[in-house]
């Protein structure tokens, strides 16, 4: 069969059929675009018709290929981590307009699942330490590999339940990516939700569970001050906010992604 065939024939979206036949011939996508007149081998062909059966019955194509880019940069994912998701940038975004680039701070990332937001903190400011916690051991070592092949050095990783393993460690800025969708939320039974680990969606009866634990607890790692920032659900920005001002945070502030919706809130603990 030849390449154009292939993708004529798919039965999926046009894209993932690129991105999974690129994936089986190893390519990229001009050279896929040059060559529709190519023919696969016996093997390529079982190989994409396998993915595509796959994807039919609703696997994830990044959990198919095990990568997916965050940041400009390739990560390997597997279903022991949520898939990155473009909106979860706008964490790094913030993060990185916090800290210079010849600054040395601390930097906590919580629930860090592939390590996206942890590594892309980590590459673009080389003089912050960062930590990285997961209550996954797998989901560890799936950050450990990115770290090692992303070859970022200034990122160390931690078994952590949220605090529970950071007794004592001071930070100068704190991210994660909570879970934060609501047990029930009929959201979780669509698409590639379905396949993500539910430990890594569902933040309890509201889904801010996690969120509340994390703005509680996250202020007596500010001795000297510092900002907290986590992404929320499209209609958690509210409850956010007042969460931060009970716990006497300051500074408070929500931004919207690029489909308009609050997505990320945070605030300053100002110095103990
Ligand atoms: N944004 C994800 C979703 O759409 C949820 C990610 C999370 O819980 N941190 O389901």
């Amino acid at each position: 069969m030849r390449i154009a065939e292939a993708l004529r024939v798919s039965g999926i979206a046009a894209v993932d059929a690129r991105v999974l036949l690129r994936f089986v011939l190893g390519w990229g996508d001009a050279h896929l675009a040059a060559r529709p007149e190519q023919f696969l081998t016996e093997d390529q062909q079982d190989r994409y018709f396998s993915l595509l059966e796959r994807r039919r019955a609703g696997e994830p194509v990044a959990y198919l290929t095990g990568e997916r880019e965050f940041f400009s940069l390739g990560f390997r994912v597997t279903p022991a981590v949520l898939i990155p998701r473009p909106e979860t940038e706008l964490l790094v975004e913030l993060a990185l307009e916090r800290i210079g680039p010849e600054a040395r701070a601390q930097v906590l990332d919580l629930a860090t699942g592939s390590g996206c937001v942890a590594l892309a903190i980590a590459r673009h400011r080389p003089r912050t330490r960062v930590t990285a916690t997961d209550c996954s051991r797998e989901a560890l070592d799936v950050a450990i590999e990115n770290a090692r092949r992303l070859d970022v050095a200034n990122v160390t990783f931690k078994l952590s339940d949220w605090f529970s393993a950071l007794e004592g460690r001071k930070f100068d800025l704190i991210v994660s990516n909570p879970p934060y969708v609501a047990d029930g939320d009929p959201h979780l039974d669509q698409g590639d939700v379905r396949f993500e680990p539910k430990r890594a969606l569902i933040g309890g009866a509201d889904g801010l569970d996690c969120i509340r634990h994390i703005v509680v607890h996250a202020r007596r790692h500010f001795p000297g001050g510092g900002w907290l920032f986590f992404e929320h659900g499209y209609d958690q920005g509210a409850r956010c906010r007042r969460l931060l001002a009970r716990a006497g945070f300051a500074g408070i502030l929500s931004r919207a992604d690029l489909a308009g919706t609050e997505r990320v809130s945070g605030g300053y603990a100002v110095r103990a």
